[in-house]
């Protein structure tokens, strides 16, 4: 019997290739609509906001794609990451579950999205790029775009949600320190800010709202300027699974497979960078793990969202996708996980929901917080607003697992720190956070806006 706590990897056990779902997955892809026209895209729609090398691997159906020596040299900085038996976590709860957590917060920026800002900014360097714009909720994909551009010698500007701008100054100082421009949105350098602004001065923004800045901004560039985004896309999701596959073989050296793997969902990155490789298991070596993604009951498109065709953007300059959708122009409560307010959900994501083979759930910000800290006190780490929502799935399912007598063993992907969302703390420390929950009648009146879309039985 071992005591073990953490489960290393040597730097060579580093992923040589990203996994596609897309090559296993039995829902075939939706297609992706023009926001004008209504029709699939072409190539040359994206080629004006991506360079090619990514628009290939969105609609790759290949199952492994190799990762360049350059961006393997950057993971190099911060991966593998370490995989955490919470043992004194199990110990508080007096739980016979196994609860074992993937640490993203190792990365420089503080969470996930490095395994993504690295190579999509290294992809846009070799295609001549020479700046990215992008928008960021939390600021956790800004600073990790910004490190990234840094690295690859790329301008960057990035349109950071007015709320989270005023919440976390810091994350705006981390950006700059790394030689970004940042800007609150909605700002008055697009047309869309200006006509936000010109209807709601006070308004506090949203990362539908940003995403068009950021996404007017690369487009009226005459091609100087590409835009990136951190969640939702097929290559994003792809650039995450390097989390499920050095999961994998560190649960190997625990000894152990997980009956539940467990992640937070905004736009489905993390969570499926974990969750996917272990779906192949599920799909291809005959396992049975269930598969749980966790959003906030602020912004429901999991639970309460509809699946089905909407735009990724506020402004609708974004294409339209199939996905579980809040409506386009849904502004959310200001909760303190920023990096979950957005209105939609990763298309490949919805669609193994819809099909049954990934579970979801809500939690509210309350209980979420409390879980955050009964985390904090027993691991010793801080975690992200976002990352917590994952933790109070996983402390259900001990709890559940210590009713019924069961050992259960799960896993859940601890996305981010909280080293910068002290203002969040400060609010439930002080007793002065709300739960809200998302009004049913909201989704339907924001159904009427969706785009009318008449697609070929
Ligand atoms: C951005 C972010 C999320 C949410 O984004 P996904 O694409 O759903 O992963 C979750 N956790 C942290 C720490 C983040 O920075």
């Amino acid at each position: 019997m071992s005591d073990q706590t953490r489960f290393l990897l040597n730097e060579n056990d580093l992923p040589k290739f990203w996994y596609n779902i897309q090559a296993d997955s039995p829902v075939p892809p939706t297609p992706v609509l023009h926001p004008g026209t209504l029709e699939p895209v072409t190539p040359d729609f994206l080629s004006v906001l991506f360079p090619m090398e990514l628009i290939l691997q969105e609609i790759s159906s290949e199952r492994y794609i190799p990762i360049p020596e350059e961006v393997r040299e950057i993971y190099k900085l911060f991966r593998p990451t370490p995989l955490i038996r919470a043992r004194r976590l199990e110990k508080a709860l007096g739980t016979p579950a196994h609860i074992y957590y993937k640490y993203e917060g190792a990365s420089p920026s503080g969470s996930h999205k490095s395994n993504t800002a690295i190579p999509q900014a290294f992809f846009n360097k070799a295609a001549g790029t020479k700046a990215l714009t992008t928008e960021t909720g939390a600021g956790q994909w800004g600073s990790a775009l910004s490190m990234a551009c840094q690295m690859f010698d790329l301008d960057l500007e990035v349109y950071m949600v007015k709320v989270s701008y005023t919440q976390k100054p810091y994350r705006r100082i981390l950006m700059e320190t790394f030689g970004a421009q940042v800007f609150a949105s909605p700002t008055n350098l697009t047309n869309y800010g200006r006509s936000v602004l010109a209807q709601d001065p006070q308004s506090p923004g949203s990362l539908g709202i940003a995403i068009s800045e950021a996404v007017e901004v690369a487009a009226s560039s005459g091609g100087a300027k590409k835009y990136s985004l951190g969640s939702v896309l097929n290559h994003v999701l792809m650039h995450q699974s390097v989390i499920g596959e050095e999961a994998l073989k560190q649960m190997d050296l625990a000894n152990e497979y997980p009956d539940v793997v467990i992640g937070c969902v905004g736009g489905g990155s993390n969570f499926a960078g974990i969750a996917f490789p272990f779906l192949r298991e599920n799909l291809k070596n005959g396992q049975r793990t269930r598969l749980v993604a966790v959003e906030p009951t602020a912004t429901p498109s999991l639970t309460k969202g509809i699946y089905t065709f909407d735009y990724g953007d506020t402004a609708k300059m974004a294409p339209v996708v199939k996905m579980h959708t809040l409506g386009h122009d849904f502004v959310p409560p200001s909760i303190h996980a920023g990096g979950l307010r957005y209105h939609g959900m990763a298309p490949a994501l919805s669609a193994l929901v819809d099909a049954g083979l990934i579970e979801a759930t809500a939690v509210r910000q309350t209980p979420t917080f409390e879980a955050a800290v009964q985390f904090a006190r027993a691991e010793g780490i801080v975690p992200a607003p976002e990352s917590s929502h994952a933790i109070r799935a996983a402390i259900d399912e001990a709890l559940d697992a210590k009713e019924k007598g069961e050992k259960r063993v799960i896993l859940f992907n601890l996305s981010g720190h909280g080293n910068f969302d002290m203002t969040a703390y400060e609010s439930y420390l002080a007793g002065k956070l709300e739960d809200y929950e998302y009004p049913a009648e909201a989704v339907a009146s924001a159904m009427e806006r969706l785009p009318k879309v008449a697609l070929p039985a």
